[in-house]
C-alpha cells in the first residue's frame, strides 16, 4: 500500500492552521518504515513502534523506551496515538458485549464482541452509518455521515483485546475473529479499510490470520476488484436474493452491480483465496420475502460452479422495519434443501438481541449528512415520506 506512504519528512507546521497529526494507530508496517528512513532512522525500528501500539498499547510516545529520544519527541509534535472513544458498553445475557464509541467526526458507532466457546469474534464497524439503504438493515435508515479512519478501525481490535486482556489474563476471552460487519460498506472506505487489515493480519499488529479476518460487503464490484489486487482476507458477500428482480428491493445497489457480475468479480477474488477457503455467500431470510423454497432451489441453480458456504442469518427485527423474522422450522427447511444439494450452509445464530447488537440492528448515533434519517422517522411514526 505503498500509496499511502507519505516520503515527507516529520516537521512541525509553520502555520496556524490547524494540522491534523499522522493517525498512527492506523500505520502499516511498510508506512512505518518509509515514515523512519525519511527521517534518517532505522527501518527495523517499525517493529518496535507497532509492538508499543498493538502489543503493549501505549498511549504515550515517553513510554517507547527502545526509540531515540529525539525521534519519540518528533512523533509526539507530528502524530497522535488516538484511539475511539467509549462512550457506552452494554453486555448481554449470552455474552455478547457491545460498545458505543465515538468517531472524530464527533458521531458515535458500534463495535461488537461475540463469545462462542473458544472463539472470540469482533464485528468491527468501517462507517458512521451507511450510504446503501438496504432494506432490512436498521443502519441504513440511519443515512450515512462518515467514514472511520484506518486508525479507527483498527483501534476498535485495539480497545476489546486491552479490554479483554485485563479481564482475562489467562488470555481465555480474546478477539480470534474479525468480520467487517458491523457498521458501513467496507469496499466504500478502502483507502482505510486495507491498511486496517493488513496491520489486524500483522503479527506485529493483532496477528489475526488471513482466514479469520472477513471483509463483508453487499457487492461494490470495483471494491471487490481492488480486493483482487490487494489482500488475501476472507470475503463474504451479503446475497440475500436469488434473482435479480428481488435483490433490487432488498439491495439497491444492485441495479448498479446485478448478480452476474457480481459472482463473476467474486470468481477472480476466489483465486486469492487459495484451496482451501472459499467465498462466504450471506442470506437474511425475511419472511414470505425471500424464504421461500423456490428461492432456495433458484439459489442453488445460481450458485451451481461457485464455491462457497453459504450463511443464512434469520432476519433481526427493528423498529419500523415492515418485515418478520421467520419461524424456525421455515428456516430449517430452507437450510435443509441447500443441505441437500451439498452447499455447506449454516444458520447463524442470533447473538445479543437483548442489547440491539444483532446483525443489522446496529445505529449508533449518526448525525446523518442525507436526509435519509429524517424520512425513515417520518415513515416510521406513520407520517407518508
Ligand atoms: N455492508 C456490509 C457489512 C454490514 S452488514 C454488507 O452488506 O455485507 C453485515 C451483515 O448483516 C450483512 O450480511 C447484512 O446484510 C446483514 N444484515 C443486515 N441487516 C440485517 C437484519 N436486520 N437481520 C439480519 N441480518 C442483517
Amino acid at each position: 500500500m505503498s500509496e499511502l506512504v507519505s516520503p515527507a519528512p516529520l516537521q512541525a507546521a509553520d502555520s496556524d492552521e490547524p494540522v491534523s497529526k499522522l493517525d498512527l494507530l492506523g500505520f502499516t508496517r511498510t508506512q512505518f518504515e518509509a515514515l523512519l528512513e525519511a527521517n534518517g532512522e532505522q527501518r527495523w525500528r517499525a517493529p518496535q513502534i507497532m509492538k508499543w501500539l498493538h502489543h503493549r498499547y501505549v498511549d504515550d510516545f515517553e513510554a517507547m523506551t527502545d526509540i531515540s529520544k529525539a525521534f519519540r519527541l518528533k512523533l509526539a509534535e507530528v502524530a497522535e496515538i488516538h484511539e475511539p472513544e467509549i462512550i457506552s458498553e452494554h453486555k448481554s445475557i449470552d455474552g455478547t458485549r457491545k460498545w458505543l464509541m465515538k468517531a472524530r467526526s464527533g458521531s458515535a458507532f458500534e463495535t461488537v464482541f461475540i463469545p462462542e466457546g473458544p472463539r472470540g469474534t469482533l464485528c468491527v464497524s468501517s462507517q458512521v452509518g451507511c450510504v446503501l439503504d438496504c432494506s432490512f438493515c436498521s443502519t441504513g435508515k440511519q443515512g450515512f455521515n462518515s467514514n472511520l479512519s484506518a486508525g479507527e478501525i483498527v483501534g476498535q481490535v485495539r480497545i476489546a483485546q486491552r479490554i479483554l486482556s485485563t479481564e482475562y489474563p489467562d488470555r481465555r476471552r480474546a478477539v480470534t475473529n474479525v468480520v467487517m460487519m458491523g457498521m458501513g460498506e467496507p469496499l466504500l472506505n478502502l483507502d482505510n479499510v486495507l491498511p486496517a487489515v493488513e496491520i489486524m493480519m500483522d503479527d506485529l499488529g493483532y496477528g489475526i490470520s488471513k482466514r479469520k479476518v472477513t471483509i463483508s460487503t453487499a457487492g461494490v464490484v470495483p471494491g471487490i476488484e481492488r480486493l483482487c489486487e490487494t489482500t488475501d482476507a476472507s470475503l463474504a458477500i451479503s446475497l440475500h436474493a436469488p434473482n435479480d428482480e428481488l435483490r433490487n428491493q432488498l439491495v439497491p445497489l444492485n441495479r448498479k452491480y446485478p448478480i452476474a457480475e457480481l459472482l463473476a468479480v467474486c470468481r477472480k477474488y476466489a483465486k486469492n483465496l487459495g484451496d482451501k477457503r472459499t467465498v462466504t455467500v450471506e442470506y437474511t431470510l425475511i419472511d414470505g420475502i425471500n424464504d421461500h423454497l423456490e428461492h432456495a432451489d433458484q439459489l442453488i441453480v445460481l450458485l451451481r460452479d461457485f464455491p462457497c458456504k453459504i450463511n443464512l442469518i434469520p432476519f433481526n427485527p427493528f423498529p419500523g422495519s415492515g418485515y418478520k423474522t421467520p419461524k424456525p422450522q421455515r428456516v430449517r427447511a430452507f437450510q435443509e434443501k441447500l443441505v441437500a444439494a451439498e452447499y455447506a450452509t449454516m444458520v447463524r445464530t442470533t447473538r445479543g438481541q437483548d442489547i440491539q447488537a444483532a446483525c443489522g440492528q446496529l445505529v449508533g448515533e449518526v448525525a446523518d449528512k442525507t436526509r435519509r434519517q429524517e424520512k425513515y422517522q417520518r415513515i416510521a411514526a406513520g407520517v407518508v415520506a
